[in-house]
């Protein structure tokens, strides 16, 4: 038998593979389906940036990794500044919110050991090229047992798996994926769900989709129960929403624009809104403290983009415009400055954060 080509790619694709494990086994669940195309989309590729599928805060301006980084050394400074606390990073992208923050902490006398989460391959080799200081780990089990963790989550938790539940005729249903005529499909489940429904959505109208992220509590409680024990603080931005509401937010984005969330299964980013009070809830059970959710351009404006902005173009007067509009990006509320919002949990004896 000849060697395998290695070349020629030795597996399905993930659209065949699912369809597969469909036709098999019978509908996947649309957490599953959420976690496999995300695992497969950012394990090979970098997404990032205007020839990419989407941009963030950090691809935006050195000024959000900058005033984040400034946020956290003003915390640290304030609790005594330990000098055994860990800089923490969850999906640290390209790495660059990471190296802007951790510059703008060296100017501050804060110089901590720099551990990012990351699981994909694609990303963390775009991170060692910025942070070859760096230690990674798959997720949070393996961070260092002692010492403060400070920790950054810009537009992690919205690419996390979620799960949906529909109400019909019989009562609530799991949201399923399954495959037919060549392409996949919502399906509900068909027998009704045993499942609480909290009390205000318990007379929803049929149709009703109400979304949770178990994959997001059981970070966000890991996350908090570290912080309750080690001490440190969380700054968790992203765009979501509070409360206990009905409705989809689930979307597909490609090449910056809307795309459909059934195709293509690993070729798109899919993501959805995150609930803020859900991860205020677990905080405090934690015994955090927690601060916000207020908007970013609100926060980003107590933390001095302003004056940050002055000084830039101080500096570099020919990025005056540059400068300006990557500012009001950030801020305005017609752009980031609302939709995205900031979210902070706190270590009980550890001071309170500037800026909520
Ligand atoms: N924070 C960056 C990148 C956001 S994109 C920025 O603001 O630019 C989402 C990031 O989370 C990517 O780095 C992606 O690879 C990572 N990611 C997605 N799912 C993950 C998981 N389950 N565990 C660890 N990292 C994950």
């Amino acid at each position: 038998m000849p060697p395998p080509d290695k070349n020629m790619p030795d597996e399905k694709s993930l659209s065949d593979r699912l369809a597969g494990v469909i036709a098999a086994a019978g509908p996947i669940s649309l957490a599953q389906f959420m976690a496999e195309a995300n695992a497969h989309y950012y394990a090979t590729r970098d997404p990032l940036g205007a020839e990419g599928d989407f941009i963030t805060a950090p691809e935006i301006s050195q000024m959000f990794g900058e005033l984040a980084g400034l946020w956290l050394a003003d915390l640290w400074s304030r609790a005594g500044s330990p000098t055994n606390a860990h800089y923490v990073e969850l999906g640290p992208g390209r790495g660059t919110l990471a190296e802007d923050a951790l510059r703008a902490m060296r100017a501050a006398r804060f110089e901590p050991p720099i551990h990012l989460v990351e699981t994909s391959p694609v990303l963390r080799r775009e991170q060692a090229t910025r942070l070859p200081a760096a230690r990674w780990h798959d997720d949070l089990d393996d961070l260092p047992e002692t010492g403060p963790l400070l920790v950054i989550a810009n537009e992690f938790f919205d690419a996390l798996p979620i799960r949906q539940v529909q109400r019909n005729a019989t009562g609530w249903h799991e949201v399923m994926v399954d495959h037919q005529n060549g392409g996949f499909v919502p399906v509900t489940s068909g027998a009704p769900l045993d499942m609480v429904i909290p009390e205000p959505l318990k007379d929803a109208p049929l149709g009703s989709v109400i979304e949770t992220s178990p994959a997001s509590e059981s970070v966000a409680r890991a996350l908090a129960d570290r912080i309750a024990k080690q001490g440190g603080a969380a700054l968790i931005v992203d765009y979501g929403y509070e409360g206990i509401v009905t409705g989809t937010t689930l979307q597909a984005v490609s090449q910056h624009k809307h795309a459909d969330i059934f195709a293509d299964p690993g070729e798109r980013d899919l993501t959805a809104h995150i609930n803020f009070s859900v991860l205020e809830r677990i905080g405090r059970a934690a015994g955090l403290a927690v601060h916000g959710p207020i908007g970013q351009g609100h926060w980003l404006e107590s933390l001095g983009i302003g004056a940050r902005t002055a000084a830039l173009i101080k500096a570099a007067p020919h990025r005056q415009e540059e400068l300006i509009a990557a500012r009001d990006r950030l801020t305005k509320s017609e752009e980031m400055g609302d939709l995205f919002k900031a979210m902070a949990l706190v270590a009980p004896d550890w001071p309170a954060p500037a800026a909520f």
